[in-house]
């Protein structure tokens, strides 16, 4: 392998590449014009700062040598849902567990990434690259997107430059402005100033309308915070953006194998200690007792376990869980009137089912469980689909809504109650 030849990447759907290994990958590629990341397992949304991280420190370095700058696209992991049984297509994560709004939390996580990729030189959101595919795929409101990424660039833009010379009353005022064009595209239809006034300032909160997030700095809407978290003090109040990150990026789920498959991939790098694609096959390095690189072994051996695991571990698991569910069940039928142990335990067994399915990759966590059900809180894109062919229906006089009635929520209905 002959990584100092490499002109342009493309690193497709590859499961064990994670940011380390693109770190190694570049950095052993000095003569590399441009490299693109597309559907790879690891390399989900909650990784883009690293990776933009990785290419900044990269052209900086570059520049020092006088060296042309290299070029990024990224295709985040794009999660459709599983073949049979889907809850929902969210596309930004696999599951919805009734926690996280995801079109929220990416606006607010956009609204830092894109500085940061602008300062790095990178543009992600030209029609054409591969982000912006990414996002178009996203179930956003319908023909919403081009005018956040618009109003998030201006924003970017005047608060890094126009607004500076500013008096305090009309720089807020401008930014409001500017602010209502992103919440009322997410809300996807008009809205009234009345609403959009009391979502800016809301009345349980101090005059300051825009709020710090202690993770990612930016300041945001109260809307782009839980509400309980929204009237926390700014040392512990973190935004859906970051909240997306840290679910992402987090250990507490495991769709797919992930943490199995995260492991093999900081095997083969030794959590980042590996430096280059040079380093790792060095001969005079770590070898194994067959002669061949340690890393590159242990991470074979690490990925035999996950198939291991896969093949015979997860399904027999599975069945013994299932067994246990249907005998509760059972005594579920006979149990004494006022008894909630078993319901607990039925809980338990439930939650342990979705659990060892989702690790298979065969199933999503559903919201909550059968007994303590959850409402959903991803936007997925059948949601999107049943409100956008409502809509439609209810233009052509097909549907008349004479409500308001729950369930039933389409853009004229929508008029009168926004959503927040
Ligand atoms: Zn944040």
């Amino acid at each position: 392998m002959k990584p100092n030849l490499l002109r342009h990447v493309f690193l497709q759907g590859l499961m064990f590449l994670d940011v380390h290994g693109f770190r190694a990958i570049i950095k052993s590629s000095p003569t590399l014009r441009s490299v693109s990341i597309h559907n790879c397992e690891l390399l989900h949304f909650g990784a883009t700062k690293e990776l933009i991280e990785v290419v900044r420190c990269e052209n900086e370095d570059r520049n020092a040598h006088q060296i042309q700058e290299l070029e990024f696209d990224f295709y985040p992991r794009y999660y459709q849902g599983p073949l049979h049984g889907s809850l929902g297509c969210y596309g930004v994560v696999w599951s919805d567990e009734g926690f996280l709004d995801t079109t929220r939390a990416v606006v607010a996580a956009l609204l830092t990434v894109i500085p940061l990729a602008r300062s790095a030189g990178i543009d992600l959101l030209r029609p054409g690259k591969s982000f912006r595919l990414w996002l178009d795929k996203l179930p956003f409101k319908h023909r919403t997107l081009p005018y956040i990424l618009d109003a998030i660039l201006r924003i970017d833009d005047f608060l890094h430059g126009s607004s500076r010379a500013m008096a305090p009353t009309t720089r807020d005022t401008l930014l409001m402005t500017l602010w209502a064009d992103i919440i009322i595209m997410m809300n996807g239809v008009s809205m009234s100033e009345a609403t959009l006034v009391k979502i800016q300032t809301p009345k349980d909160l101090s005059s300051n309308w825009l709020l710090t997030c202690c993770v990612c700095l930016a300041p945001l809407p109260s809307i782009f915070f839980r509400s309980d978290i929204a009237a926390r003090d700014s040392d512990t109040r973190i935004c859906h953006g970051c909240q997306l990150f840290a679910y992402l990026n987090g250990e507490g789920h495991n769709y797919n194998s992930l943490h199995m498959k995260r492991h093999a991939a900081s095997t083969l790098w030794d959590h980042g200690k590996i430096e280059t694609v040079q380093q790792l096959f060095d001969p005079n390095g770590e070898l194994y007792e067959n002669g061949e690189p340690r890393f590159v072994v242990e991470a074979r051996l690490a990925s035999d376990a996950i198939a291991r695991r896969r093949a015979y571990g997860i399904p027999r698991e599975l069945v013994q869980a299932q067994e246990e569910f249907d005998e509760l069940k059972k005594q579920d039928r006979t149990r004494a009137f006022g008894s909630n142990e078993i319901t607990k335990l039925l809980d338990q067994a439930e939650t342990r089912i979705q659990a060892i399915k989702a690790e298979l990759g065969v199933a999503q966590i559903a919201p909550g469980t059968e007994a303590q059900p959850r409402a959903p809180a991803a936007t997925s894109w059948q949601d999107n689909i049943r409100w956008y062919m409502s809509t439609v229906d209810e233009e052509r006089g097909r549907l008349k809504v004479v409500g308001p009635y729950a369930g039933v929520v389409t853009k004229a209905s929508a008029v009168k109650s926004a959503f927040w």
